[in-house]
């Protein structure tokens, strides 16, 4: 569904990404692992056009991800992003947030997005939070909240980057039970995550990433169980 062959992406002189390639299949939960800056969020934002690259190719579904061509809005479209900080709209109730994209973007009724937009607050189990405010909900809620607004844009794969790693850690728990049943249910997954147990448990693949490359990629029990590389192995030492 999502392929990335020899991508490379620089800010400046600093060469974030070097030849960078994998391919997500349908239904596949991939975890990216790596240290700070070593350009996991970079490599998730070019996934989905947010940021531009320099050489290689992206696509989604046979679709060049190229952020000067029409198609990118679709891609944006198929391709949602929950981030670390939620970035709700702080005015909008929760299901105000979640009806946003469907009504202005997909032209979904007003009723019609309503109706969905419950049933999603519902699968993340906030159906007693429709009316509140962001300000008003826990962060597990409001990236649950996050959550159900990528849904709401039915997206054919979901990135996620580090979204539990602002919140407190009694509240880490209710998110990643919403993301396991996403993939239980077989969401496309991208997550960027710290999170070592929920890789070894929901996902299929993990890639271990170092200054901007794969240093080891592998079923995720055998790559966090037997890493072969001493970069992976000093990595997990470190994390686990
Ligand atoms: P990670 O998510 O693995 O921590 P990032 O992809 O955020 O890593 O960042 C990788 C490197 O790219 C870091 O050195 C960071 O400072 C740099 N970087 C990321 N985004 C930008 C940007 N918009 N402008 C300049 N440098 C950036
Ligand atoms: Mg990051």
């Amino acid at each position: 569904m999502i392929e990335l062959t020899d991508v490379h992406k620089s800010f400046g002189t600093n060469h974030v990404v070097r030849g960078f390639s994998a391919k997500v299949e349908k239904g596949e939960v991939v975890c990216i692992i790596g240290p700070s800056g070593s350009g996991k969020s970079t490599i998730l934002r070019c996934m989905n056009g947010l940021e531009g690259y320099d050489a290689g190719d992206i696509t989604v579904e046979g679709i060049r991800v190229d952020r000067r061509a029409r198609s990118i809005q679709s891609v944006r479209r198929q391709v949602s992003m929950v981030f670390q900080r939620f970035n709700l709209f702080p005015h909008r109730t929760a299901l105000e947030n979640v009806i946003e994209g469907p009504i202005f973007v997909l032209g979904e009724a007003r009723e019609a997005a309503i109706e969905r937009g419950r049933a999603l607050l519902a699968r993340v189990g906030l159906s007693d939070k429709e009316e509140a405010y962001p300000g008003q909900l826990s962060g597990g809620q409001q990236q649950r909240v996050a959550i159900a607004r990528a849904l709401a844009m039915q997206p054919k794969a979901i990135l996620f980057d580090e979204p539990t790693s602002a919140l407190d850690p009694e509240l880490v728990g209710e998110v990643l039970g919403v993301m396991r049943s996403l993939a239980d249910e077989g969401l496309t997954m991208v997550v960027v995550t710290h999170e070592m147990g929920f890789a070894r448990e929901v996902a299929d693949r993990v890639i271990f990433i170092d200054g901007g490359v794969i240093v080891e990629q592998g079923p995720a029990e055998e790559l966090l169980s037997n890493p072969r590389e001493p970069r992976t192995q000093d990595f997990l030492k470190r994390v686990l």
